[in-house]
Order: C-alpha cells, then structure tokens, then sequence
C-alpha cells in the first residue's frame, strides 16, 4: 500500500541518514549559531503547525558552538518533530538555550504523553519504539534519536532525557563551544 510505501521511503532515508550520522566529516573550525538556527526552524514549524506554541528561552548572546550547522539543525528537527509527534492536548513545546561553562546546555521540553520510566534507557537504541501499535500511525522508523545521539557524541557533545508518562517529556543536550 501507499503508506507502506511511504513506511519504507523514511526507513531508507533514516537508514542513509544513521550511516552518515556515524561517519560525520567534523570538519576543524566548524561553527554553528544556535539562535539563528532556531528562529528559522521555529518560523518554519509554527507555519507547519499553526495549533503548537512554541516558546523559545534563549540566553542572548550565546557563544558558536563547534559543529556544522548541518548537524545541529538535524539534530534540533529530530527533537522537535518528536515533541510534536508524541504530543496530544497540551501542544506547548518550550526549547531553552543557556551557557554553562565551554559547554551550551540546550533543552527541548513537551507536555506529551511522555515516555514510561523503564523504557527511557531504550528510546537511543536502533529501531527501538514504545508501543508500535501506538507510534505506528504518527509513521516513525525508530532511528531519529539514535541518529541524533551519534551526531552530538560524534561532536563532543552529550544527550539525556527526563520523562514521566502522561505529563511530558524534557531531552537535554551539553554541546561545546568553539
Ligand atoms: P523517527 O525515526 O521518525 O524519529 P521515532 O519517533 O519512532 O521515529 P525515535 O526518534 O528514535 O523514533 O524515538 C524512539 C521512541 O522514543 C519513539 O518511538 C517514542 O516512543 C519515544 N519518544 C521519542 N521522543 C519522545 C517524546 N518527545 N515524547 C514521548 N515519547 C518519545
């Protein structure tokens, strides 16, 4: 069928996508600004999904952070298209930036239907998704955070998430700054 179609498109997009992801070119001297690559998403998805608010709490003047601006606008589209996948009637999605030594501590939190305490450790594994009869109709492969978790250790950087089912669910990532 079509959907199958469409099912299996994605799969072998993310699969091309988690190979890269494993093998990125850190190119010395890479910089992105993460204030800039936001606003462009966030005007992006507010198009995208006119019922979402998304509020945005992001120290001015934040420094670069070392990595292309490829990777960490794939890694912030990974996170923010989970928050909205897995959200219901709550549709707030609050994504704070702040500095906090050489690193930046970047976060992005929903009010979702949150992720069950026993399976956290699980969501970065490979294909790993709770409930697929569930997640089956929002038509996800299971490889976005294990592609965004390769990414940001790849670059240094590192990825944890807070979540209690029913209420929401907070990914924190650490990244370096140039
Ligand atoms: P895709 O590859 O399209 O991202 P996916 O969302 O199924 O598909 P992951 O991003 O790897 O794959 O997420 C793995 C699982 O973790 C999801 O299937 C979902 O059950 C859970 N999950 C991820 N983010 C959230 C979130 N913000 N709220 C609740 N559950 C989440």
């Amino acid at each position: 069928s079509l959907q199958e179609l469409t099912r299996l498109k994605k799969l072998i997009i993310d699969l091309l996508e988690l190979t890269r992801a494993e093998n990125p070119r850190v190119l010395s001297g890479e910089k992105a600004n993460l204030p800039i690559i936001l606003q462009q998403l966030v005007k992006n998805l507010e198009m995208i999904h006119p019922d979402f608010l998304f509020t945005m709490e992001v120290d001015q003047q934040l420094p670069l952070i070392a990595m292309s601006e490829q990777h960490l606008q794939q890694i912030l589209i990974i996170l923010l298209d989970n928050s909205v996948k897995y959200s219901r009637e709550n549709k707030t999605i609050v994504i704070s930036a702040k500095r906090k030594g050489n690193e930046i501590l970047l976060s992005v939190m929903d009010r979702g239907i949150g992720i069950q305490s026993e399976h956290i450790p699980e969501v970065f594994n490979r294909f790993y998704r709770i409930d697929k009869a569930r997640s089956r109709e929002s038509g996800g492969t299971g490889l976005g955070l294990s592609i965004a978790k390769q990414l940001i250790e790849k670059n240094n950087g590192a990825i944890s998430i807070q979540s209690k089912e029913g209420i929401g669910t907070k990914v924190n990532i650490l990244l370096p700054t140039v």
